[in-house]
């Protein structure tokens, strides 16, 4: 009998999201897909599969808050009684679901605006917000675990990590004596992982530095002694230390190719994505473009290769003449030659 079961649930624009059944005590799911009756239902099938109900969940653990991973928490609760279980943070952003991204659309809209996206183009991406909102609800945390934490979770000892950066609440569900991981989408082998830019008080504070705290902890996981991550979506990541170095020779790549996209003058984010990528590309996935680009603009930033002005409340970017060398910065061992669309390109910025 497997132990571990893979169940995939499908999700528009990049197929599926993983939802990880635990067989052992207490009958443990981790993840659950988007609140769509598609989605439960394929959720529904693959727990039969196994010979099991939704209502025979006992516990369930959530990798992070985004719609396709907790979607359905309050529905699996509510049906089988289950505890959900997590982080304080990945809790908070449960508890007030609506608020929360009602917060973090305001904030993504003002950041847009501050980093040159144009009002149409803005107002066309409306309807990703509306698919996030009628995708997933509040859920209530019934066990809040603190970062470091263990639980028993289908048979085996799980520690809690806190790792941000794809999102504010990333959380790492680690059995240490069998070294595997579940990971969200913290680390994903097909692509690397987007992250999101959210909330702080832009634009007369600082923004986030999400790609910045993302490098430092995926640092900190290549370090870690495992065999086998179970991600949010794909098939498992056998070699993780090596996938880690390729993803950081690709973040590499894309600060020298933003570096050069900067040489005929300064720019907005949104013109440094036009100068990268497909009109479309930029047009369609705007906040997604705008998170990638400030993302490695703030690697820029801090190697002392880009400076950023603000005037009439819209940041510019211009190379300060000073050399991008960020190889001391990012050291990668691998190279390849291929240039991905945006990282998690093709997807919906957030649904992931
Ligand atoms: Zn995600």
């Amino acid at each position: 009998m497997e132990y571990i079961v893979q169940i995939p649930v499908p999700l528009p624009h990049i197929r599926s999201v993983n939802a990880w059944l635990l067989r052992g005590d207490p009958l443990t799911l981790v993840d659950t897909g988007p609140r769509s009756d598609e989605a439960l239902a394929a959720l529904e099938s693959g727990l039969r599969a196994t010979g099991l109900e939704l209502e025979d969940i006992e516990l369930l653990l959530i990798t992070h808050h985004h719609l396709d991973h907790a979607g359905l928490a309050a529905t699996i609760a509510r049906r089988s009684g289950a505890t959900v279980a997590a982080l304080e943070p990945v809790a908070a952003y449960g508890e007030r679901y609506e608020q929360r991204s009602a917060a973090d659309r305001r904030f993504s809209l003002a950041l847009m605006r501050h980093h040159g996206v144009p009002a149409q183009v803005i107002a066309d991406g409306e309807d990703f917000w509306d698919y996030i909102r009628d995708n997933s609800e509040a859920f209530a945390t019934g066990r809040r675990l603190r970062d470091g934490e263990t639980i028993r979770a289908g048979g085996r000892d799980l520690r809690l990590l806190h790792r941000p950066g794809h999102s504010t609440t990333d959380t790492l569900l680690v059995d240490d004596e069998s070294r595997l991981a579940f990971v969200g989408d913290h680390l994903l082998g097909r692509v690397s992982s987007n992250t999101e830019i959210y909330p702080a008080a832009e634009p007369t504070g600082t923004r986030p530095r999400a790609r910045v705290e993302y490098l430092a902890n995926l640092r900190r996981t290549a370090r870690m002694p495992l065999e086998r991550l179970l991600t949010g979506h794909g098939e498992p990541v056998l070699a993780h230390a090596r996938l880690v170095r390729r993803r950081f020779a690709d973040h590499e790549r894309r600060c020298a190719r933003i570096a050069t996209a900067l040489e005929p003058g300064p720019a907005t984010a949104y013109e440094i994505a036009q100068r990268l990528w497909p009109s479309r590309t930029v047009r369609e996935q705007s906040l997604l473009v705008v998170w990638e680009v400030l993302g490695h603009l703030d690697l820029l930033l801090d190697a002392g290769a880009v400076r950023e002005a603000v005037t009439d409340d819209v940041a510019h970017f211009e190379l300060s003449g000073r050399r991008h060398t960020p190889a001391r910065r990012l050291r990668a061992r691998e190279n390849r030659s291929h240039e991905p669309e945006p990282h998690g390109g093709g997807r919906r910025a957030r649904a992931s």
